[in-house]
């Protein structure tokens, strides 16, 4: 079963603390649509521009990524600069260069619109419900977002956030979106927007899954070495999305596959931000990836004496 994803293919400049790379492959889909495709097959939707280089779509290919929804047009791909303080933590955008971004209008091809699995990478939410109103009958959507939409276009993600079962954030998204300081509520405030589902990350404290009926704690996988933390969010939502596409026949989704998913979405971001841009998912093997499921499992279950 593929999974539809959909989102931003972006050439990024990076600056850490301990180094500085400019033209790397980013954007939120990119990320995604490697990460899900350790699961299932990807039908990509996005656009970039005639700058964007081959070996990028060869490596996306190479890892049954579907590029018949990617448009190529004239122009320039959308850039993005992003420069990392001292804990890794906190970022700031140097620059945005929307280019071909700025008129995209993403369409799906006819073999792509009875997409099951639909994972609304992160983009401005008004491309994300034009998808969604091309989609004919998905079963589970997924959406992510960032706080530039909180601010600019909360109403377009409001409508969204009504039309699809799961939303992906983080700590200070949350807080922003409800007003709530404490994520217990603000994630129960979330649900109450139309998500029946939420995914509230933490970073390197790990991600909070509320549930209709259930609540799931998962924790980070522990780290000393990280290089480069962009992509980590849109990796573990590929991650998610990509799971979930694998399981599902039919039925409705239960929660302990949501569990399953978020667990391999949490240990994908812990390899990807390893290296820079997608290096790290250009080498990693998934008997690696289950092989750190099962130490995160390990190290963080316990028994009740
Ligand atoms: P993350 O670290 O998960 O927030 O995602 C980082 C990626 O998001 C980078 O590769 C950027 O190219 C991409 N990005 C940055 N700003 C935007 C935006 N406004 N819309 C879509 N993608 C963006």
């Amino acid at each position: 079963m593929s999974v539809l994803i959909v989102g931003s293919v972006a050439l990024d400049d990076i600056e850490t603390p301990v180094a500085k790379h400019p033209d790397l492959l980013g954007g939120s889909a990119s990320y995604s649509a490697v990460s899900a495709s350790y699961f299932s097959p990807v039908n990509f939707v996005g656009i970039v521009g005639e700058d964007f280089s081959s070996a990028h779509l060869d490596f996306f290919r190479s890892r049954n990524i579907d590029l018949e929804g990617l448009q190529i047009v004239p122009g320039k791909t959308f850039r993005w600069s992003g420069k990392y303080h001292t804990d890794m933590n906190s970022r700031e955008t140097l620059s945005v260069n929307l280019n071909v971004f700025e008129t995209f209008s993403p369409e799906l091809p006819p073999s792509y619109r009875n997409a099951k699995i639909v994972l609304l990478a992160n983009i401005s939410p008004e491309l994300q419900n034009h998808v969604l109103d091309q989609t004919t009958a998905p079963r589970f959507v997924i959406a992510d977002t960032m706080d530039l939409w909180i601010n600019i276009a909360k109403e377009e993600l409001l409508r969204l956030l009504r039309r699809v079962n799961m939303l992906i954030l983080n700590d200070g998204e949350a807080r922003q979106l409800t007003g709530e300081s404490n994520l217990i509520r603000a994630g129960q405030a979330i649900q109450k927007l139309g998500p029946a589902y939420v995914a509230l990350k933490k970073g390197e404290h790990g991600c909070l899954l509320f549930g209709p009926n259930d609540f799931f704690v998962c924790p980070a996988y522990p780290l000393a070495d990280l290089h480069d933390p962009t992509g980590a969010g849109d990796t573990f939502a590929g991650g998610v999305a990509g799971y979930l596409a694998s399981q599902d026949e039919g039925a409705e989704i239960s929660f302990e596959q949501l569990r399953q998913a978020v667990a391999y979405g949490s240990v994908l971001a812990s390899f990807n931000v390893e290296e820079f841009s997608l290096e790290r998912l250009k080498t990693l093997e998934f008997s690696e990836v289950k092989d750190r499921l099962r130490s995160l499992k390990a190290m963080s279950s316990f028994d009740v004496a």
